[in-house]
């Protein structure tokens, strides 16, 4: 059985490289076509995105990195990340006075990593520049595919031009085994799978969009001294939570800050009506204490009218792949919304999976004469679908709750009990398996649905240790005021319900 295959990869954003990486890991023939004509060029930006995104990379996300085969890959790209201990949140208290105050993220003190996602990307496709079973073709814009018969056709823009400039586009023809759709939200392979499967679909885009701005580094700051550059602390992820809207601060490895604004697409809308953007210093300073200290107000406007004010979609789709042919990976297959820090890092989670799942069914199958390496891919992807499915779909809702958390909860005094309740079970009683669900999704490598079912277990227990807890006393307390004023109740209830002896056995029915 010739064990080599084309694997064709549509998208080199980060999680088609990873996907590269393990093809290429395996002796596959890799051909990469991506749509920008060259990734590290700076100016070239893909749809729905900044230049400047700062991620958070995590667990699943390195977890899929170590089992890349690539000794080097980790440390390539740890270098580049600033570790994040917990949320910094901003306020300002009843008399005025700004406060800040870190909520840990983990009880045994893990963190998230802040890493841009330009960096990444490129860190990747330098390990994968030096394989030789790998060809990248920039500007290759997928524009037709044939799952049945193995074949799609590419636009070649000639020097970055598109035949929307007026030039002439030439189309290409190509063959492939197995095509990696990692093209994105917007996927133009997952476009053309749907002709081919009974794919359902669903795409929201929810009622918020987001604006990016910058803090910079202080300036006095020695360049040697990349810690003392920042002017918040660079160990946290700030946030400004309004309630209806939020401001985070992600940290960025030259000291500076990247920013978001998050809010619905209304306030967007108040803000632009002044197109001067005067409304904007004075809406920070009323909803996000201490910002104009941190961005000089001018810097603010300059940011609001410049940077794009972008939507935010979430995708959900099934099935995730197509016979033998084909596969949808990352954002292609699930693009969420980014309150949860896991989009890259449920794509690259996928990558991981999906290469288990392949190689698993190729031990099975070694030993076995006449079995055409499709039948054995489509056997793999056919598994690998129904277990990424459920999970790529309960990442996505938790990404979605996860907004209404980040804004407003984080300043609820139920949500800091809970949230102290649960650390102290998983830090002190570790027999118990007890963890926070932030911990469980990025943390560890459990499947996203099984944190669902876990974390929705100890909300139960949790519920009616509390209900004990207070229900408990409460009850004793309310028998002990029974039988202490018996007489005087007895006596105000009597005329209603007969006595207190026919109130407790009607309560007790
Ligand atoms: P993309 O990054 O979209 O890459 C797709 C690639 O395919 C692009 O290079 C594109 O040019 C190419 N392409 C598209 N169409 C074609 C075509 N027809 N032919 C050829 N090539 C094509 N995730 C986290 O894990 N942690 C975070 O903290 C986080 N924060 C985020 C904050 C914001 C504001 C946003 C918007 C997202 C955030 N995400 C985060 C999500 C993360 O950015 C995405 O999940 C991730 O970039 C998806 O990677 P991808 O490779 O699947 O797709």
């Amino acid at each position: 059985m010739d064990k080599q295959q084309k694997i064709v990869i549509v998208g080199a954003g980060p999680v088609g490289s990873l996907a590269a990486l393990y093809a290429a890991n395996r002796g596959h023939k890799v051909d990469i076509y991506e749509l920008r004509s060259e990734l590290r060029d700076p100016s070239t930006t893909p749809l729905n995105f900044t230049k400047s995104i700062n991620l958070a990379l995590s667990e699943r996300g390195i977890n899929a990195m170590r089992h890349a085969g690539q000794p080097r890959l980790v440390e390539h790209v740890m270098a580049a990340t600033i570790p994040m201990r917990g949320r910094m949140i901003h306020g300002r208290r009843v008399n005025g006075d700004l406060y800040e105050e870190p909520q840990d993220y983990d009880a045994h003190g893990r963190c998230i990593l802040a890493i841009d996602r330009g960096g990444l990307n490129k860190r990747l496709l330098d390990i994968l520049e030096e394989m030789p079973n790998v060809t990248f073709h920039f500007a290759h814009k997928l524009t037709g595919a044939d799952f049945r018969n193995n074949k799609a056709w590419f636009e070649v823009r000639e020097n970055g031009a598109s035949q929307a400039r007026g030039q002439r586009a030439r189309e290409i023809e190509v063959d492939f085994d197995f095509m990696i759709g990692a093209d994105g939200a917007h996927s133009a392979v997952r476009y053309h799978m749907m002709k081919f499967t009974r794919m359902d679909y669903q795409q929201v885009y929810i009622d918020a969009m987001w604006c990016e701005f910058q803090i910079r580094p202080k300036t006095t700051a020695p360049d040697t001294d990349l810690m003392s550059k920042f002017v918040i602390s660079p160990n946290h992820l700030h946030i400004w939570p309004g309630k209806e809207f939020m401001f985070i601060a992600i940290p960025s490895d030259d000291g500076s800050f990247t920013c978001t604004l998050f809010a619905p697409g209304s306030l967007y809308e108040y803000l632009e009506s002044d197109p001067s953007g005067a409304l904007v210093p004075p809406f920070f300073d009323k909803y996000f204490p201490g910002v104009t200290s941190l961005i000089p107000p001018d810097e603010l406007i300059a940011s609001f009218q410049r940077n794009p004010h972008l939507p935010l979609i979430s995708i959900k789709c099934k099935p995730h792949s197509y016979g033998s042919s084909a596969v949808l990976v990352g954002d292609a297959a699930h693009a969420m919304v980014p309150f949860y820090g896991q989009g890259m890092n449920a794509g690259f989670e996928d990558v991981r999976i999906l290469f288990e799942i392949l190689d698993k069914h190729e031990r099975i199958d070694q030993e076995k004469e006449d079995v055409l390496p499709s039948s054995t891919r489509a056997r793999a992807l056919a598994e690998y679908t129904s277990v990424r499915v459920p999970d790529a779909h309960a990442i996505n809702d938790l990404a979605l709750q996860n907004y209404v958390e980040m804004r407003a909860s984080v300043l609820s005094p139920v949500y800091r009990l809970r949230k102290f309740l649960e650390e102290a079970l998983s830090k002190y009683v570790p027999s118990l398996g007890w963890q926070t669900k932030y911990a469980r999704v990025s943390f560890g490598n459990e499947r996203y649905s099984e944190v669902v079912a876990k974390t929705e277990r100890q909300s139960h227990l949790l519920a009616r240790a509390l209900a004990g807890l207070v229900g408990a006393p409460m009850l004793a307390g309310g028998i002990w005021l029974l039988m202490r004023y018996r007489r005087a109740v007895d006596v105000g209830l009597r005329a209603a319900f007969g006595s207190v002896d026919h109130v407790v056995e009607l309560l007790a029915m």
